[in-house]
């Protein structure tokens, strides 16, 4: 098995080599600082209809919050994201976490980054989302602290990744609405050293937001000892509007 999975990376690595081609669809670019190509980043941006100041959600309308939002109060004091989850936003989270193409958490932390620094976020400690123990041993690594290791080298902020634990195994969550989520996801989850988030500004990372239930549910549970709680994630899942795939 671990034989297939180095052929398997070693075949990834050919057509995908970490720096020269776009980390969505494969094709040579001039520069690899940028990491994706000008085709790619054309179906990459978000509608120019407005974002949720709370959640980055896509707004209707002339409101500044969207709906969710308004109807069900938010733990966390505001979540963004890269990129809409389009299908070539989601089939590189499905290589880098189902095909362990690990190489490309640098260049999604370095887009994280990048986009942490144009809303001038700024917090004291990194955090990444946790896995239950039953998902981790099935995946062998947490993609959000992958992530979150690699913003900690790019932010010089440090990473605190045994301090906040998800403590009950969940159901599936995705025939769920933002509701019941947040029902599934009732005392999931649990600050196991509160001297490292006492009064301090918390970035949570993850690599997707869906309804953005389970970031407000780790929120939930920060806030008892921090001071603020900030999201971010590679991809966002829009629910307002229709987006190009
Ligand atoms: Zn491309
Ligand atoms: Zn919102």
């Amino acid at each position: 098995m671990k034989t297939l999975k180095k052929f398997w990376n070693w075949i990834l690595e050919i057509f995908f080599p970490s720096n020269l081609k776009c980390i969505f669809c494969g094709r040579d670019i001039p520069d690899p600082e940028v990491c994706y190509c000008e085709d790619c980043a054309e179906k990459l941006i978000f509608d120019s209809q407005k974002r949720c100041k709370l959640c980055d959600d896509v707004v209707l309308g002339d409101s500044t919050i969207c709906d969710n939002c308004k109807s069900h109060h938010k733990n966390f004091d505001r979540a963004i994201s890269v990129f809409p989850y389009i299908d070539i936003v989601k089939n590189v989270i499905l290589r880098f976490k189902d095909s362990n193409a690990k190489y490309l958490a640098p260049h999604m932390a370095k887009l994280m980054f990048n986009r942490l620094r144009q809303e001038n976020i700024d917090f004291d400690v990194i955090l990444p989302m946790p896995l239950s123990k039953k998902s981790f041993a099935k995946r062998k690594f947490n993609q959000a602290q992958l992530l979150a290791e690699n913003l900690s080298i790019l932010c010089k902020k440090p990473i605190e990744a045994n301090c906040f634990e998800k403590i009950k195994e969940t159901k599936h969550q995705k025939e769920l609405g933002f509701f019941d989520r947040q029902k599934n996801l009732n005392k999931a989850f649990k600050v196991t050293d509160k001297s490292k988030v006492l009064n301090k500004r918390i970035l949570l990372v993850d690599d997707i937001m869906t309804t953005g239930a389970t970031a407000n549910e780790c929120a939930k549970e920060l806030k008892k000892y921090a001071d603020k709680v900030f999201v971010i994630t590679f991809a966002r899942k829009l629910s307002n509007t229709k987006i190009k795939k």
